[in-house]
């Protein structure tokens, strides 16, 4: 029988593609190192949980479970649309934003068309780009020493746009380095893209921001044509394991994008969740202060024990080290706590540390002294 290089059947994107690396679930790390009681600050996950809104709305939804969930989310997209002052035809609902992102990608490039984005940006803008066949043009960073150091470059960006590119990924703030940008020179950037290059700009963190600097793209909407705005309930929501997220775009745009989305890609329980939890303010409002207490908390005692920190405006915090990241992360991992090496993003001693409760940020800070002391 002839086997096959599957490899080599692969499209030319998918055989170039390296799989996006998640943070690692605790019973993994308990079945592999034979610890217990372990935590994770490694998915930026919210500390306090799923908003109580949320967890109550989805119980009187089980007995509804062998029904297929409403293909066109009507009733989420009509809490969203009076949440953002926008028509719900401007609404293209994703399993997590991550599907969104897809969703654009398969849209908007194909071989020979580009898309731009950040060194350091989020990983999910190269995977959705090189899976579709399409180039990645990657704007430099900002350097070490500026006052946002390995944030985005909105001239480098601007400098990478031509006549080939399709899309250009922002996140504010970004993921993996907390970084954001200022509200008013992000929407002049966006101005100032021509009108065949579509803007993604991905508000996954906006609800932990705890100054206005940042702004809030979905209200630029009506000036900009080629503006798509992502948000999710993975993050300050804390609906993560539910998978819903969203884009917000004119509506020819979001028409594009709802062709190409798979008609039930967002389940029901995740749809009555969402629905809910928009509403909660008191529960944003708590996880935005603990979030706040607790990036001093990290920052200072991540700085006593020597590490630099990068500054942050999202719920984690990108620290930098004299030694390698990884090797940091698996003496951690045997003290049973979870974060994030980010040497796939090129940042080799640098860890990721998701912002957790007062005594988890304590004990990865108490787990971590005793690494670095020996
Ligand atoms: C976590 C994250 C997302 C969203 O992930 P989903 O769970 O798929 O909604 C999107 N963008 C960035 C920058 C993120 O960090």
């Amino acid at each position: 029988m002839k086997t096959y290089d599957y490899n080599e059947l692969a499209v030319a994107g998918v055989r170039e593609l390296k799989p996006y690396t998640p943070g690692k679930p605790t019973s993994e790390l308990e079945r592999e190192y034979g610890v217990s009681k372990s935590i994770k600050l490694a998915s930026n996950e919210n500390p306090l949980g799923a908003s109580p809104r949320a967890i109550a709305a989805i119980r009187d939804e089980l007995d509804d479970l062998w029904l297929y969930p409403d293909a066109n989310g009507y009733f989420l997209k009509k809490t969203l649309a009076e949440y953002h002052d926008l028509d719900p035809a401007c609404i293209t609902l994703g399993n997590g934003s991550n599907d969104v992102l897809v969703f654009l990608a398969q849209v908007f490039l194909s071989p020979g068309l580009e898309a731009v984005f950040s060194q350091y940006c989020f990983a999910v803008y190269p995977i959705a780009t090189q899976m579709v066949g399409a180039t990645p043009s990657v704007a430099p960073a900002l350097p070490r020493d500026h006052v946002m150091p390995l944030g985005h470059d909105l001239r480098a960006l601007y400098e990478r746009v031509g006549p080939d590119t399709r899309l250009v990924f922002v996140a504010n703030p970004n993921n993996p380095t907390g970084t954001w940008l200022d509200g008013a020179r992000l929407k002049d950037f966006v101005g100032s893209l021509p009108p065949h290059v579509i803007c993604v700009v991905d508000e996954a963190y906006t609800e932990y921001a705890e100054s206005d600097a940042l702004g809030d793209a979905s209200t630029w909407l009506h000036e900009f044509p080629n503006l798509v705005v992502t948000r999710t309930f993975s993050k300050a929501y804390g609906l993560a394991g539910l998978r819903v997220g969203y884009a917000l775009s004119n509506p020819g745009v979001a028409d594009l994008l709802n062709r190409v989305r798979p008609a039930f890609n967002v389940n029901s329980l995740a749809l009555t969740a969402a629905n809910a939890a928009i509403g909660d303010h008191e529960f944003i409002e708590r996880s935005r202060q603990l979030n706040s207490r607790g990036i001093v908390q990290l920052c200072q005692g991540l700085e006593a024990l020597g590490a630099k920190c990068i500054p942050s405006a999202a719920n984690f915090i990108l620290a930098e080290f004299d030694r390698s990241g990884a090797e940091l992360n698996e003496q951690l991992l045997r003290a049973g706590v979870i974060v994030r090496p980010v040497g796939n993003y090129g940042l080799d001693n640098y860890l990721r540390i998701t912002i957790g409760t007062a005594a988890q940020n304590d004990r990865m800070l108490g787990a971590l002294k005793d690494i670095l002391a020996s």
